[in-house]
C-alpha cells in the first residue's frame, strides 16, 4: 500500500479523501490556493504546500506544478477528487510518466469517455442503449445539423462533445433555436473546455437521471454498486441525490446494472466510475455518460453498502483485486444526500461569499456530513460554493425522509446564506415526499410560504441577528428598531 498520497483537490473531498488516508495510516498531503490557505483541508492534513495563485487554473489545474509538488516531497500516489483534474486524462499520463500512481481509471479510458461523442459510439458497440441523435466528428455544418434535427425529431438538445457540469448544453425546439443552440453551446464549449465540437441528442421528456455507481479492478473484475437517482437538478447540476431510485423496479434495476457492468467491462474499466442513464417515462433507458472518477454523491451508495469506496480506489489502484463479487453486494436501507450550497435559492441560485459566522451541522445515528468549511471559514468567488454535504439513512424511505427533514431544520448556517431552508421546502413538497418527481421538478418548484424551523434554531438565530447588527452597526437604539430577520440569516427560502 501507498506510504504518502497528495490530494490535487480542496474542499470537502480533500477532507473526505484525507480522512481515509489517515484511517489507513497513509499521509495525506494537501496543495492549496492563497484563498485556501486556511482552509480546512490544509488544516486536517499532514503536510500542505502552496500553489501560487487564486484562480483554479492558476493553482488546482497546474499539472506541472503539482507533480513538482509530489515528487519533492515524495508522494507515492495522487488523488484528484472530482471536478479540476480528476477527468484530465494529460494529467494521468503525467502522473505516470513522472513515476506516480494515478488514482482512477487509464489515460486511455479517461480520454474516451471525456468525449461524450466517443464514448456513445464506444457503448453503443458494446451493446448498451444510448439516446438516438446525431454524432459524427463534431464539425458537421449547420445545414447538416438542421436536417439530423429534422430526422431525430423536436426538440432536440445541442450537446458539447468536451461538455460537463452541465455546460454546453442547449435545448431546441424548433429550428430556429437549433440555429441559435449550436452557436451557443459552441460558444460556452470553446471558453469553458477549449473544444467546440457539439452533436445533436433527442430530448427526452420528463426524463429521471438515474446512474449507477461501478468498480472495476486490474485483473479484469467490474461490479456495479446499485444507483442513485440524480433528479433534482438545477442547471443541469444534481443537489438531492437518493438511492435506491423510487422509479426502478427490481427488473428494471437489474437490466440498468448489467449494461453498466458491460459497460465497465468494454472499457477494461478499473477503479471507481460512474454510468449516468436516463430513464424516460415509458421505462426505456439510455447511456448518457460515464464520469471516470469518485461521484460527488458517492456516500449515499457507501451508507447502504457499508462500504469506503475511497479505501476501495487506493487498493486497486495499488494492484489488489476487488475484495467482492457482484453476489456479495446487498444494499440495505434507503439514503438522501443534500448538497448543501453558499447560495441563494430566492435569487437564481446567486453564490453567497463571506465569513461564515455560525456553523452548526446536526449530529447523530445514520447522520453523515461530509464538509469542507468550519465557523470561521471563508467562502470565496474563486471556487464552486459548495459547503458541504449531508447524508442520512434509515431502513426505509419514510424513515430516511424525516430523518433529512429533521437534519436540515437542525443545520444553522450564518454569515452566507445558504440552500438550508429551500431543501427542506423541497423535501416537503407532496411530489417529492410520493418520489414522483423528473429532472424538472426544481424548474416549477414554489414552496409557499417558510419551511418550519424549530423555536430554539429562530430564538438562536434572532439572536444572531441583533448581535450581528449591533456589532457592525455599533448602534444599540437602531438593533432594536430594526426587525432581525433569522430567516436571512438562516436562510430562509421564499418563492420569488
Ligand atoms: P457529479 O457528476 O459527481 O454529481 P457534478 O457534475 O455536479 O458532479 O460535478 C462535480 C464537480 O465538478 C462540480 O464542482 C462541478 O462544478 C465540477 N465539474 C464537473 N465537470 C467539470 C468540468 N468538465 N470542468 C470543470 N469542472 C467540472
Ligand atoms: P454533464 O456532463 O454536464 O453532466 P450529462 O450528459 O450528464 O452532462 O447531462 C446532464 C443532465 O442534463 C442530465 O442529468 C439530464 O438532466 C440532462 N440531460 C442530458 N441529456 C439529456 C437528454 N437527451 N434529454 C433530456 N435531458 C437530458
Ligand atoms: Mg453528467
Amino acid at each position: 500500500m501507498f506510504k504518502k498520497v497528495l490530494i490535487a483537490n480542496r474542499g470537502e473531498i480533500a477532507v473526505r479523501i484525507t480522512n481515509t488516508l489517515q484511517q489507513m495510516g497513509i499521509a495525506a498531503v494537501a496543495v492549496h490556493s492563497e484563498p485556501d490557505r486556511w482552509g480546512l483541508h490544509v488544516r486536517r492534513a499532514d503536510e500542505a504546500y502552496a500553489l501560487d495563485g487564486e484562480t483554479a487554473a492558476d493553482t488546482y489545474l497546474r499539472i506541472d506544478r503539482i507533480i513538482d509538488i509530489a515528487k519533492s516531497c515524495g508522494a507515492d500516489a495522487i488523488h484528484p477528487g472530482y471536478g479540476f483534474l480528476s477527468e484530465n486524462a494529460e494529467f494521468a499520463q503525467a502522473c505516470s510518466d513522472a513515476g506516480i500512481v494515478f488514482i482512477g481509471p487509464s489515460p486511455d479510458v479517461i480520454r474516451k469517455m471525456g468525449d461524450k461523442m466517443i464514448a456513445k459510439t464506444t457503448l453503443a458497440e458494446a451493446g448498451v442503449p444510448v439516446v438516438p441523435g446525431y454524432w459524427d466528428e463534431g464539425h458537421a455544418d449547420v445545414a447538416t445539423l438542421e436536417k439530423e434535427a429534422e430526422r431525430i425529431g423536436y426538440p432536440v438538445l445541442v450537446k458539447a462533445a468536451a461538455g460537463g457540469g452541465g455546460k454546453g448544453m442547449r435545448i431546441a425546439k424548433d429550428v430556429k433555436e437549433l440555429r441559435s443552440g449550436i452557436d451557443i453551446a459552441r460558444r460556452e464549449s470553446a471558453s469553458a473546455f477549449g473544444d467546440d465540437r457539439v452533436f445533436l441528442e433527442k430530448y427526452v421528456t420528463s426524463p429521471r437521471h438515474v446512474e449507477f455507481q461501478v468498480f472495476g479492478d486490474s485483473v479484469g473484475n467490474a461490479v456495479h454498486m446499485f444507483e442513485r437517482e440524480c433528479s433534482i437538478q438545477r442547471r443541469y447540476q444534481k443537489i438531492i441525490e437518493e438511492s435506491p431510485s423510487p422509479a426502478l423496479s427490481p427488473k428494471l434495476r437489474e437490466e440498468m446494472g448489467a449494461a453498466a457492468v458491460q459497460a465497465a467491462q468494454a472499457l477494461g474499466y478499473s477503479g471507481a466510475g460512474t454510468v449516468e442513464f436516463i430513464l424516460d417515462a415509458s421505462g426505456a433507458f439510455y447511456f448518457l455518460e460515464v464520469n471516470t472518477r469518485l461521484q460527488v454523491e458517492h456516500p449515499i451508495t457507501e451508507m447502504r453498502l457499508q462500504l469506503d469506496l475511497v479505501r476501495l480506489q487506493l487498493e486497486v489502484a495499488a494492484g489488489m483485486p476487488l475484495p467482492f463479487e457482484q453476489a456479495d453486494l446487498n444494499p440495505c436501507g434507503h439514503a438522501f444526500e443534500c448538497r448543501i450550497y453558499a447560495e441563494d435559492a430566492t435569487r437564481g441560485f446567486l453564490p453567497s461569499v463571506g465569513a461564515i459566522r455560525h456553523f452548526d451541522a446536526p449530529v447523530g445515528a445514520n447522520i453523515r456530513l461530509d464538509s469542507g468549511v468550519q465557523a470561521g471559514d471563508e467562502v470565496s468567488v474563486y471556487y464552486d460554493p459548495m459547503l458541504a454535504k449531508l447524508a442520512v439513512w434509515g431502513q426505509t424511505r419514510e424513515e430516511a425522509l424525516a430523518r433529512m427533514a429533521w437534519a436540515l431544520r437542525r443545520f444553522v448556517v450564518t454569515g452566507v446564506t445558504t440552500n438550508i431552508a429551500f431543501m427542506a421546502a423541497v423535501l416537503a413538497d407532496p411530489a417529492f415526499v410520493r418520489g414522483v418527481y423528473d429532472t424538472h421538478f426544481l424548474d416549477s418548484f414554489r414552496a409557499d410560504g417558510p419551511a418550519e424551523l424549530p423555536d430554539e434554531v429562530l430564538v438562536a438565530a434572532a439572536m444572531l441577528g441583533r448581535e450581528k447588527k449591533s456589532t457592525v452597526r455599533g448602534a444599540q437604539s437602531e438593533a432594536q428598531t430594526s426587525t432581525p430577520s433569522p430567516w436571512r440569516d438562516a436562510g430562509h427560502w421564499r418563492s420569488a
